[in-house]
């Protein structure tokens, strides 16, 4: 018999089955892969526009012991739809600040500020705020050296409570800086009620400036809204001079991307670290 319709289709459809193995497999070896520390967080610099570094934003490997390097693009979606994100996320989060803890004590901090993503359903979840506040109090470090980054499905909940919790953080010294800025779906009012202090260009915007008329036009509207605002703005996905020289003309100060670095794991990011202090 030859069962017809949507149901039997998807189920021999072999893309469509091994994507479900895929899933499968992750959801089942994500939590091994927390408790065995295979989720590491590597560190891609934040550089001004005279080419010193004023920070790093942390990215998560998964290192697995079979199956090496998985890329979070990966592992985020589905440890985001099965919650298992907020295990994760806190230890990110722990391992980031007790990274930083050290690095302070090396003295090797000096003004910089180390960023970590966070997924929406993390910061919505209940302890969230609390959270935070205890990793930070353990490891000792000065918020003001933490930035948050968060994106605009923040936003698709309740937006008073949103701005509790961040304010909350924020008045702790930490701050937040709005990821992915112009591929959501934020109203303009929602960004003003925000406290922010940093707003992300996307690189999906930044790779094929200055040639493609629309993206010149988005980005150097995301910069008079940022700097309108208050906002510092920094533009991700920076690959080639010739993009970073035409940011920096159109008063963008602060880059991240494949010219200057990709994620490092902690060491290397550290030795750069080291080596800037005696040149
Ligand atoms: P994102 O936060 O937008 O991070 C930027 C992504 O662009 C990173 O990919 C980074 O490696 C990549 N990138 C940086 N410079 C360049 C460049 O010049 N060219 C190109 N083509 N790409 C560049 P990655 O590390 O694979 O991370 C992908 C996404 O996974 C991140 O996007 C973020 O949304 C998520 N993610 C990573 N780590 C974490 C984490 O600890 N927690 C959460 N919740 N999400 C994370
Ligand atoms: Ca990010
Ligand atoms: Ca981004
Ligand atoms: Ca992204």
């Amino acid at each position: 018999v030859k069962h017809r319709g949507r149901n039997a289709v998807s189920l021999f459809d072999p893309d469509l089955q091994a994507e479900a193995n895929a899933r499968a497999w992750l959801e089942r070896n994500i939590p091994a892969g927390i408790k065995t520390n295979e989720f590491i967080p590597y560190y891609q610099p934040k550089m001004d526009s005279e080419g010193r570094c004023v920070g790093a934003e942390a990215l998560l490997r998964w290192i697995h012991h079979e199956r090496g390097v998985i890329s979070p693009g990966e592992f985020i979606p589905i440890a985001e739809e099965t919650g298992l994100i907020n295990a994760l996320g806190q230890s990110v989060l722990r391992q980031v600040c007790a990274q930083m803890a050290h690095w302070t004590k090396l003295d090797a901090l000096d003004g910089m500020a180390i960023s970590v993503n966070i997924s929406a359903r993390q910061f919505h979840e209940r302890g969230f705020v609390d959270e935070v506040i205890t990793i930070v109090e353990e490891t000792g470090i000065d918020p003001a050296r933490l930035q948050l980054e968060v994106t605009e499905t923040l936003l698709l909940d309740d937006m008073n409570q949103t701005v509790e919790k961040m304010s909350a953080l924020r008045n702790l010294g930490i701050s937040f800086a709005l990821d992915d800025f112009g591929t959501g779906y934020s109203s303009l009012a929602y960004l003003k009620q925000l406290p922010l202090d940093v707003l992300k260009i996307d690189q999906g915007f930044v790779q094929d400036l200055p040639d493609d008329s629309n993206d010149v036009a988005i980005v150097q509207t995301i910069i008079a809204l940022a700097h309108s605002l208050g906002l510092d703005v920094l533009a991700e996905g920076v690959e080639t001079a010739e993009v970073q020289d035409f940011l920096i003309q159109e008063g963008c100060r602060v880059f991240q991307g494949y010219l200057y670095s990709r994620p490092v794991p902690a060491e290397d990011f550290e030795r750069y670290l080291q080596n800037l202090d005696d040149p």
